[in-house]
């Protein structure tokens, strides 16, 4: 009989779980154990034990408190909850009883005395408070727990305080640390495509502007990454600082097209685009949304084998434009469409990446189209792909859709 009863005992200290566990486990209960009030809760509500043994003095959410949500849970108020506690206060047993408790053993639990003082509670004994005693306890009883809530309410707001400042430590760091480094890298890269210009050609030997185009391109691909780094820190702190302006997104997303063209064509791929002229303007920050509409591209000619085609059109609907970018390539799983837009998301295996922007699935850092989504939703827009999976044989390919309203007012920046 005694077998089948369950005892939920909820102790922060590891010794006194121990030694109840053993003595009841002795006798034949099964013994549940939580070593705070919040996974008290939890496993009460989830394994509904026979009944709670409750230290009262255990940190955070205290045997009280955890007491009365038992219960006001219509899963768990009827269990039978005994306080357990070091009889070191007058009145605990009351206050304990106040509170919701059914009974009260102190601590510490004289083992040969526990196995036959919870089979009591078991088979239906109760411990009350009476009368005019039972109103003031239980009015104290709710001073105490008010308090605790304005204490944990004040801790809350402080460490949400404090992470604030941390955060804005972090940003503030990435950003000027973005700053810091960029100089150096465009003037790198000023100089190098200086001394590969027409100008200059007599001045350089062929081997010599190999390694040039090689040092341009690399100061070009970390001025990149720099540049999403900083973006998705200036994202998460909600502080891209856009100027907006009359953007034609047609043009824009022809001048993209034509920079990524020749290394779309060295991959034999053609890039179409229809329906990019003469659209409406829109309300925007033009290089955030040439950095946006610049990742999403790269991207389709990343993913899309030699010799596939990437397809560029706009549409207006009502009071947005929807910009598609279609490709054939390998396309993206249903259950990954959504996680491909958070940072760091990568799903290819990371060891066989590549540096390069455009190679086939060479890879990046994940944070691409975070920044797309950040800057797209700061335009008060919305991003999303659709594919039908992922297949690097049949090739179902992926479509994107920027979809940017017309006439977006964007309300002011937070107070940094
Ligand atoms: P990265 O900067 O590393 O390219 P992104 O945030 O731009 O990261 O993209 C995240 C992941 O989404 C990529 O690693 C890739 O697996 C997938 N992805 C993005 N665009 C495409 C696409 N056009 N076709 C297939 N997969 C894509």
């Amino acid at each position: 009989m005694e077998g089948t009863f369950r005892i939920l005992y909820v102790e922060d200290d590891p010794v006194a779980r121990l030694l109840v566990q053993r003595v009841l486990t002795a006798v034949g209960y099964r013994v549940l154990e939580a070593e705070d009030g919040l996974s008290g809760i939890e496993i009460a509500r989830l394994q509904h034990p026979d009944l709670i043994l409750m230290d009262l003095n255990i940190p955070n959410m205290d045997g009280y408190a955890v007491t009365t949500r038992l219960k006001s849970l219509p899963e768990t108020r009827d269990i039978p909850i005994i306080a357990l506690t070091a009889n070191v206060m007058q009145g605990d047993r009351q206050r304990a009883l106040a509170a919701g408790c059914d009974g009260y053993l102190p601590k510490p639990v004289d083992i040969d005395l526990l196995p036959d003082q919870v089979a009591a509670f078991l088979k239906g004994k109760r411990e009350q408070v009476e009368g005019a005693e039972k109103v003031e306890l239980l009015q104290e009883h709710t001073r105490r727990l008010v308090s605790s809530l304005e204490e944990t309410i004040t801790e809350l707001r402080d460490a949400n305080d404090r992470l604030r400042r941390m955060e804005k430590v972090k940003t503030d760091f990435i950003v000027l640390s973005g700053h810091e480094l960029r100089t150096p890298l465009t003037l790198i890269y000023g100089y190098s495509r200086l001394l590969l210009s027409p100008q200059l050609q007599e001045h350089v030997s062929p081997e010599a502007k190999g390694m040039l185009e090689k040092v341009s391109n690399a100061a070009e691909r970390l001025s990149s990454v720099l540049e999403d780094i900083v973006n998705v820190a200036l994202i998460d702190a909600d502080q891209l600082d856009l100027t907006f302006d009359a953007v034609d997104l047609g043009t824009l997303a022809l001048s993209i097209i034509e920079q990524f063209r020749p290394a779309s064509q060295e991959r034999g791929q053609r890039l179409e685009t229809s329906n990019l002229e003469d659209l409406v303007h829109i309300q925007g920050d033009q290089n955030y949304l040439r950095r946006a509409l610049a990742n999403v591209i790269s991207n389709a000619i990343k993913f899309t084998p030699d010799g596939g085609l990437i397809q560029v059109w706009c549409e207006e609907q009502s009071d947005v434009l929807d910009l598609v970018v279609r490709d054939t390539g390998i396309g993206i799983d249903r259950d990954e469409q959504e996680h491909i837009f958070d940072k760091f998301y990568v799903l290819e295996n990371t060891e066989l990446h590549t540096t390069s922007t455009t190679n086939y699935k060479g890879g990046g850092m994940g944070l691409g189209l975070s920044v797309v989504r950040g800057i797209i939703e700061a335009h008060g827009g919305r991003v999303f792909v659709e594919s039908k999976g992922h297949d690097e044989e049949t090739l179902p390919g992926s479509t994107f859709h920027l979809i940017l309203p017309i006439n977006y007012t964007r309300p002011k920046l937070k107070k940094k």
